[in-house]
């Protein structure tokens, strides 16, 4: 049976009320830091889904009101019918390739600090925002209920009006008004909308059937329902009255659109949920209970895994989000049988950080994502080339090899020398799906007869000359600092000669530390020392965490992981030091001061891992730079070499510079892509 044969039941239409997807692949919604601020991105990046094959393509969480304004995140806004057009762009352009458009309509509650409205807040009870804001919501009388209920129905026919096929109500992710009223521990209301399960989902319910009359029978209207919140007995479980609410609304939605909550359960990372397909356990039962189509999600990327979801009767739609900004092609590729070439997503939530920063979405394994309008870059295709040069690439990291990839499909005869052989950060406890970035670029440079490969290969710069390459990328990457120079000390620290001192660097190719208690520093206050605490903890070293930061790893609460590590340190044994800067390291301790009161403290340890800060490795390239017979078209330093950063910001300018290859260097140096201006006539 050939591959297109083997996946035809994945290519079925299926309808949705009124509507009929082209086939089972769903977009759910999916917030990207465009929304109401950045319209003409949002409908190029959902448009490049819909061309990808997604059946639907869904916007993100849009404002119903201005009692629901999540500023300064950069959300859909459909507060009057002046929102429309912005609107109209997204549905048009997911259209024109064939695929139904949804909006998924909120009201936020208590979870929106309307800090641009400063509209009071609504929620079931009176409670605090869920925010760190000087705020609370107060307790929605029967005029507000009205009222929400208007503001919904309302929103409704302007989505329609937009062009949208299916609406959404959302009770989801611990963020919805919707939810809020269903959940006992946020709705202690004695009225009809209070107490009984058929009480607190009256809202719910209301909410489908105003939606379904305010727009008829041109709309599907879709319930996404999360099932469950992953915290047993004190929250909504799945087999219990999540099962009760699927029972009791069945046939009411056109679609049910089924996952966990909160937000950090449904979007879990690779790091606290390896497998894909993780939702599973908790959604099956929804199918079982109504005929209307299910789609649930849980970084499904395995074709394998998908076939056997629709065959099984588990859902009719395979949901995704992070699978389809990994791979807006994922359906393409499926159904042309070029399986090996799907850019599988590796959990990371590096979108999901750019969301939370209220910048546009940003993907480790796509770095095309985000740049559909401003840049015009498009994840499958780019320009050939423009001359017959030959290009070397030095360093075999993720910009070395996205950089290499990229030339090479444009055209050029491309040379990639990597020093190393090592997995890198993937080796380390729970970052073992990270190794797909490399994974799917080194298959990708393999089937390619233009390219040639040279692995543990460390070039100098004599080297290099002696190749006769005219265009050089130099990707060499970044070492850790062992000097301990970071955030805290720009200066290096008091480093006994006799101490043990290791660097992420060391861990990672392999060195362990000495016997006894490890002290991990971590100045980063990214996410490595995190993993690195956790990775040496699980192989059975006794760690101290010591950072200036006052909680694990702030960074990511981006990712949404922060209370995951801070948990699964302390679930390990690990002695837990906040706020508290090194100062000195000796053979047998470390000292401390405290960063508030310089309060000095002394810490056993008798090795000491450092994670502060990296330093740029760019020998070969100062070396050549500074030759004036190395005769090069081209020498430019990319990735880690150039500005230390993400994995994902490595991939982005080894995309960069492929793409810039040949450009006009003027335009290059002006850094510039097309903006959303604010439009001043009115
Ligand atoms: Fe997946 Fe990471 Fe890309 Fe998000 S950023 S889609 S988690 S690979």
């Amino acid at each position: 049976m050939s591959t297109t044969d083997k996946y035809a039941r994945l290519f079925e239409p299926v309808k949705i009320g009124p509507h009929t997807a082209r086939n089972r692949f769903y977009q759910v919604p999916h917030c990207n830091g465009m929304g109401h601020m950045r319209p003409q991105a949002e409908a190029a990046m959902r448009r490049m889904k819909a061309e990808g094959g997604w059946a639907v393509v869904s916007n993100q969480e849009t404002e119903i009101h201005p009692s629901s304004d999540l500023s300064p995140a950069a959300e859909g806004r459909l507060w009057d019918a002046r929102d429309i057009p912005a609107l109209r762009l997204m549905t048009e352009a997911v259209h024109d390739q064939g695929s139904l458009a949804a909006i998924e309509l909120v009201h936020n509650g208590n979870h929106a600090p309307n800090l641009l409205t400063r509209a009071p807040l609504l929620a079931p009870s009176d409670m605090s925002v869920d925010s760190i804001q000087p705020k609370q919501a107060r307790a929605m009388d029967k005029t507000d209920i009205r009222n929400f209920r208007k503001w919904h129905r309302d929103a409704a026919v302007r989505a329609r009006d937009a062009g949208f096929d299916i609406i959404y109500v959302y009770a989801g992710h611990r963020m919805t008004l919707t939810q809020h009223f269903l959940l006992p521990e946020m709705n202690n209301r004695t009225d009809e909308y209070g107490g009984s399960l058929e009480n607190r989902a009256r809202l719910m319910r209301e909410l489908l059937e105003d939606t379904h009359e305010a727009v008829g029978d041109t709309c599907a209207v879709a319930l996404r329902f999360a099932v469950d919140e992953m915290m047993g007995a004190d929250g909504m479980q799945a087999r219990e009255e999540g099962q009760a609410v699927v029972e009791m609304l069945a046939e009411v939605p056109d679609l049910w659109d089924v996952n966990v909550s909160d937000w950090a359960n449904d979007s879990a990372t690779t790091r606290f949920q390896p497998d894909d397909g993780y939702q599973t356990p908790y959604v099956s039962f929804v199918k079982k209970l109504t005929t209307k189509p299910v789609v649930a999600v849980g970084r499904l990327t395995s074709p394998d895994m998908m076939l056997s979801m629709v065959n099984k009767g588990i859902v009719d739609f395979i949901g995704a989000a992070r699978p389809s900004i990994a791979d807006p092609f994922l359906p393409n590729k499926i159904a042309e049988g070029r399986i090996e070439e799907i850019r599988e997503c590796i959990g990371c939530n590096i979108c999901v950080s750019a969301d939370n920063l209220g910048v546009p979405i940003r993907c480790t394994q796509n770095p095309t994502m985000g740049e559909e309008w401003r840049r015009g870059w498009h994840p499958e295709v780019i320009a050939k080339k423009g001359c017959e040069d030959d290009a070397l690439v030095i360093g075999g990291g993720p910009a070395g090899l996205e950089c290499a990839m990229q030339l090479a499909k444009r055209g050029y005869m491309v040379t990639l020398a990597e020093a190393g052989s090592g997995l890198g950060e993937s080796a380390l406890a729970g970052l073992a799906a990270w190794q797909r970035v490399a994974d799917n670029r080194i298959y990708d440079l393999q089937q390619r007869a233009n390219v040639s490969l040279f692995l543990e290969s460390n070039l100098t710069a004599a080297d290099v000359i002696e190749l006769g390459i005219p265009n050089v990328f130099v990707a060499t990457g970044a070492t850790w600092r062992a000097d301990g120079v970071g955030r805290s000390s720009p200066t290096p620290m008091d480093i006994h000669a006799g101490a043990n001192v290791l660097t992420p660097d060391d861990i990672m190719s392999g060195t362990l530390p000495a016997k006894g208690r490890i002290l991990v520093y971590d100045d980063d206050q990214i996410y490595l020392a995190g993993v690195l605490a956790q990775d040496l903890a699980q192989k059975g070293h006794a760690v101290t965490f010591v950072t200036p930061a006052s909680i694990v790893s702030p960074w990511t609460e981006m990712t949404l992981e922060q209370a995951r590590i801070q948990r699964s340190l302390i679930e390990l044994g690990v002695d837990i030091q906040t706020g508290q800067r090194l100062t000195r390291i000796a053979a047998d301790h470390c000292e401390a001061a405290c960063v508030y009161s310089d309060r000095n403290t002394q810490l056993p340890s008798d090795s000491v891992l450092l994670v502060t800060e990296r330093q740029r490795t760019t020998g070969v390239y100062d070396q050549l730079r500074a030759d004036p017979q190395a005769g090069l078209t081209t020498l430019e330093l990319i990735g880690d070499a150039a500005s230390p950063g993400l994995i994902a910001d490595a991939v982005y300018a080894g995309h960069m510079a492929a793409r810039n290859f040949e450009a006009d260097p003027d335009l290059i140096a002006r850094q510039d892509y097309t903006r959303e201006l604010i439009d001043l006539s009115s």
